[in-house]
């Protein structure tokens, strides 16, 4: 709210001027009337005094001018008011979209991406809508009713009292159905943070959707969710229109008594015409305010839910933040220690423990091990997407912690095992760790990356649009999009999870070909799923159950490390009573059992 206090304090001041304003009219509507009858010719017997007219010149004048104000003023306070909602939507989306990129990846996967979206995109909106009719409808509302109760007092207790005692019914009712339709949104809320998260899943996964034939059973569970949601908005919306129906009727109940009453009082010589027409007038406008105040208390709770679904957001751990006064990372030379590490996602269970690992810089070190040893937690923590529980993961001397995150992974190339493009030109996606990279030096990238020529032979080459994550690139050609993106970078290590899908052997080589040029002179890990890989690497360092069983070249460990022995039998299908030695030059051509593409985890 900070940024916009000035306009915000000027709307509320103009709201309650309107509001004012609107009152004042039926006063000065009755005044005018009851002059006309008091000078009219008929009650003054013919003549019509001097200066009379220029009276009511004046007061017609005075009315002009009010109403003139109300209208101008409730124009800006509409235009202002919508202002301050959007700033106030602003702020909170820009501040959920800021924490989104730290939240961690526990809260992350607890709201799940549908959740975060549900709210960013209606939480947000919510509020904002909900905090600008309290601020800029509530306190106009009592004043209006105010001003217009006292001045109804003053005019006639009898037909005041008769207009108020309508007040309580529509309140009455709202009030009845206020509780029912508070629980009707929070749980309206809850589902649609939940269908979209769902939605969002099935919708990433398509391919899966389809390959299972599942499309009618995924959209049927879609159509039954909105339905019911549906259903339930309906029965929302009956609540609303019966509180309309009620304030209605007490509204034509106040007007036929201020007729029936002030009828009375008027054919009995008891009571101005002008006074009866103010009393219409306020009849007229104070249900619209009181049908305000009723509404706020459930618009209200409305924001609390929306505003809790925006907060469980701000309000979530970052993942790994900056310590206060953290130092930008020099440029690196590659020197990776990992210092007795341990480390666990929850619980007592250790995804890494006491990890001890020295890489000298240049050195290229595969990783191999069962599934889930821990290989990409070592990544992840080197990426400082964690903080170790106990021990350090330190570059050239420097604990990462030290240092401030972003400094630390632009001097990181990571290419993953899911490669993730996006929907955008070939060269924006080469570009994206360095968007003011020169047209040159992506083509030298890509170059490099074994990928210039197929992205000539695009329809539009290096602008071609490669579709929502990037379909329309074959596997491997997205593989060496990724490949030129970490060139561009120019990094100093380099983190690379090998992709386990099989690619032919064209793409296969050409893939290999360019990650061995971008390897040259740079510290390098590979999680390696197979012997080709192993083989090309310097240091062969085995993960079991998130600590260093073997370390060493591939002869050594296949000598002295069961779990690799294990794993390059798995690898080639060799059976558990053959030797290790009859695994043979791993990937070699001819070998036994051989192709060297089979993942190296058992
Ligand atoms: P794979 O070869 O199958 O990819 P991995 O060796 O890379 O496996 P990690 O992903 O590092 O294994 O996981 C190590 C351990 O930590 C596993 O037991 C895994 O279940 C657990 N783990 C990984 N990510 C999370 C997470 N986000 N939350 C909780 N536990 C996790």
């Amino acid at each position: 709210m900070r940024p916009d206090a000035r306009r915000t304090c000027l709307t509320f001041v103009a709201a309650l001027a309107v509001s004012v304003a609107s009152a004042c009219e039926p006063l000065i509507l009755k005044t005018l009337v009851d002059r006309f009858a008091a000078v009219s010719p008929a009650a003054l017997g013919g003549s019509v005094p001097r200066g009379a007219a220029a009276g009511i010149a004046a007061g017609i004048a005075v009315f002009a001018l009010v109403l003139a104000f109300r209208i101008i003023a409730a124009a800006w306070v509409t235009t202002s008011t919508w202002r301050v909602r959007f700033n106030f939507e602003y702020q909170l989306r820009s501040q959920v979209a800021a924490k989104m990129s730290v939240i961690s990846s526990r809260t992350q996967a607890e709201i799940g991406t549908g959740g975060l979206r549900y709210a960013i995109d209606a939480s947000a909106p919510q509020s904002a809508t909900a905090f600008t009719d309290v601020a800029f409808r509530l306190a106009p509302a009592i004043l209006y009713i105010g001003i217009a109760a006292a001045s109804m007092v003053r005019l006639n207790v009898v037909l005041a009292l008769l207009v108020l005692g309508c007040f309580p019914l529509p309140a009455a009712v709202a009030a009845i159905k206020a509780s029912r339709q508070t629980a009707r949104d929070a749980m309206q809320h809850r589902f649609w943070t939940r269908l979209w998260a769902w939605y969002a899943e099935v919708l990433h996964g398509m391919g899966t959707v389809r390959a299972f034939a599942n499309e009618l059973a995924e959209e049927r569970k879609f159509t039954r969710r909105i339905r019911w949601a549906f259903a339930s908005i309906h029965r929302g919306i009956a609540v609303d229109a019966s509180v309309t129906a009620a304030a209605g009727l007490a509204e034509l109940a106040a007007r036929v008594a201020v007729l029936w009453y002030g009828g009375f009082l008027i054919l009995h010589g008891r009571m101005t015409v002008g006074t009866l027409l103010a009393f219409l007038g306020f009849v007229g406008g104070v249900f619209v305010p009181l049908q305000q105040l009723v509404d706020v208390y459930p618009n209200v709770r409305k924001a609390l839910v929306a505003l809790r679904a925006v907060f469980a957001v701000l309000d979530a751990d970052e993942e790994a933040p900056d310590r206060p006064g953290a130092r930008p990372a020099p440029r690196f030379a590659g020197h990776v220690r990992f210092d007795g590490v341990r480390f666990s996602y929850q619980g007592d269970r250790h995804a890494l423990d006491e990890l001890t690992l020295d890489i000298a810089p240049g050195e290229t070190v595969a990783i191999v091990g069962p599934s889930g040893s821990g290989k990409s937690t070592i990544f992840r923590l080197l990426q400082r997407m964690h903080h170790p529980t106990s021990g350090r993961v330190m570059i050239d001397g420097h604990d990462v912690r030290d240092l401030a995150v972003r400094s630390v992974r632009r001097q990181l190339g990571v290419v993953p095992q899911d490669v993730v493009l996006f929907n955008d030109t070939v060269a924006a996606n080469i570009a994206y760790g360095r968007p003011r990279a020169t047209r040159a030096e992506i083509e030298a990238a890509a170059r490099a990356a074994n990928a210039h020529d197929f992205i000539m032979a695009l329809r539009d080459g290096y602008d071609t649009n490669i579709g929502e994550g990037g379909r329309s690139l074959s596997g491997g050609q997205r593989q060496r999009v990724a490949i030129a993106r970490a060139f561009l970078v120019d990094p100093a290590i380099l983190l690379l999870d090998e992709a386990t899908a099989a690619l032919d052997t064209e793409s296969e080589r050409a893939v290999q070909e360019a990650l061995r040029t971008l390897r040259r002179g740079r510290t390098t890990f590979i999680i390696a799923h197979r012997l080709n890989t192993v083989r090309d690497a310097d240091r062969i360092v085995v993960i079991r159950e998130g600590r260093v069983v073997g370390d060493g070249t591939h002869e050594t460990l296949l000598a002295t490390c069961p779990t690799y022995e294990t794993l390059v039998r798995h690898q080639l299908g060799t059976g558990p009573s053959d030797s290790p030695g009859a695994a043979g030059t791993p990937g070699a051509p001819g070998a036994p059992g051989a192709p060297g593409d089979i993942a190296l985890v058992a």
